[in-house]
């Protein structure tokens, strides 16, 4: 049974799908690891590290891709530069486990169905209490939550904490934090651990707690719609309630020194939720960093992968934040991807159990078909659209 690592070919990847001690304790259960040559490079795991603890490296790509049981990845496989897809390298019958978006982009899974491989998408892993281990969603969207709020700390042109100094009293910065998930949450600690003032909002009432509990207030929108789908996301919610959140956040937004904007519904494009009028509003030198930004930005002024001023405020657009902590987001993604394959191997085999709650849920294709309805649903769209 051999698992193995591909290299990410994707310019803004520099996670890793496994890291040196998590290879160590997969060697341990007899398995056999192999590392494509300069996988960890970009997280500084280099492949010396990987070696002394039990891997093998492979510098040929096409061999790794091809010989592996079970391939692991972070990004979704795309076109190589030779302009041979990653997915036609796999063999039959193949493992892949990766992020995938597909919903975002279902044509990957079809891809991966014609392929007859066995795709387990991470995004599709639920948000259950057994699950919580291999929630790579969470791993990685903390990490972003954080550095959101160093990124805003750097571009405010303010302290962040209060601070009493014999040339006067500095007062502590106003941030507000829209969308209280786990990143959300994560932006809450953070900014609060750097002693600013935050409030934060969420159309989701259940989070007024945990908001609460980490010392920020909660801005409560009441609205007459159920706001949470099926395992506690948000749902998408009408253009009325959208308005009045609007109506009832723009006191807030323009009172804040940072806005950190959160906000996301899987599956669709990410909720708008501050205009350029609202841009207009806040004070020259506020900050907006929008994490929604890869998702369509939950505001009007996102420009994604870019920083720009709109109105005298800094909008930074962050793509792909968990991959600027390389060695914290590799390390948890490692060990996300590991307590999966625990429900994959047995006996040192790979066994496909769909009697499993996650595994059915986190496994979109099988033996040549999508198994995953919301797939087939979002490539039906796509199909719809088209014709
Ligand atoms: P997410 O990334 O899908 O969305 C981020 C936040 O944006 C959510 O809190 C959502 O309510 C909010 N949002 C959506 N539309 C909005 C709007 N129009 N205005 C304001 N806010 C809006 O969420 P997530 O961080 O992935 O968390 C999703 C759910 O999963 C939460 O209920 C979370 O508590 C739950 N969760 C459970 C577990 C577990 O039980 N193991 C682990 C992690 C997360």
């Amino acid at each position: 049974m051999r698992i193995a690592v591909a290299k990410e070919i994707e310019v803004c990847e520099r996670r890793v799908g496994l890291v040196p001690d998590i290879v160590a304790r997969l060697v341990k259960q007899g398995l056999e690891v192999w590392i494509e040559a300069g996988a960890g490079e970009r997280a500084f795991f280099n492949d010396a590290a990987y070696e002394a603890a039990g891997a093998t490296i492979i510098a040929d790509t096409d061999k790794l891709w091809s010989e592996a049981d079970i391939l692991l990845k972070v990004s979704p496989p795309q076109e190589r530069e030779d302009g041979r897809s990653e997915i036609d390298l796999l063999k039959e019958g193949a493992v892949l486990i990766s992020f995938l978006n597909p919903l975002g982009n279902p044509v990957v899974a079809q891809k991966l169905a014609d392929r007859k491989v066995t795709a387990l998408s991470i995004e599709m892993i639920p948000r259950t209490t057994r699950a919580q281990s291999m929630d790579a969603l969470s791993s990685q969207a903390s990490i972003a939550g954080y550095k959101a709020v160093l990124i805003a700390a750097a571009a405010l042109p303010k302290y962040f904490p209060m601070l009493t100094t014999a040339a006067g009293t500095i007062a502590p910065a106003k941030i507000f934090i829209m969308g209280a998930g786990v990143a959300g949450l994560q932006a809450i600690a953070t900014a609060r651990r750097l002693g600013s003032v935050v409030e934060a909002f969420d159309i989701r009432p259940a989070v007024k707690e945990e908001v609460q509990s980490l010392g920020a207030k909660f801005v409560e929108v009441k609205l007459d719609e159920e706001t949470t789908a099926a395992g506690g996301y948000a749902k998408e919610i009408s253009e009325a309630s959208k308005k009045r959140t609007q109506e009832l956040v723009t006191e807030h937004i323009k009172n804040a020194d940072v806005v950190i904007t959160t906000a996301q519904v899987p599956g669709k494009k990410a909720p708008l939720l501050v205009t350029e009028d609202m841009v207009k509003q806040m004070k020259p030198g506020s900050v907006i960093v929008d994490i929604a930004a890869e998702q369509g930005g939950n505001c009007a002024c996102t420009d994604p992968g870019r920083d720009i001023v709109a109105h005298g405020v800094t909008v930074i657009g962050p793509i792909n934040l968990p991959s600027s902590l390389p060695v914290h987001a590799s390390q948890l993604y490692a060990k996300n991807l590991t307590s999966l394959m625990q429900l994959l191997i047995k006996d040192k085999a790979v066994e496909i159990n769909f009697a499993d709650d996650i595994v059915d849920a986190a496994c979109i294709t099988h033996a040549g078909e999508i198994r995953s309805a919301r797939v087939k649903e979002a490539l039906q769209a796509i199909s719809s659209a088209v014709s």
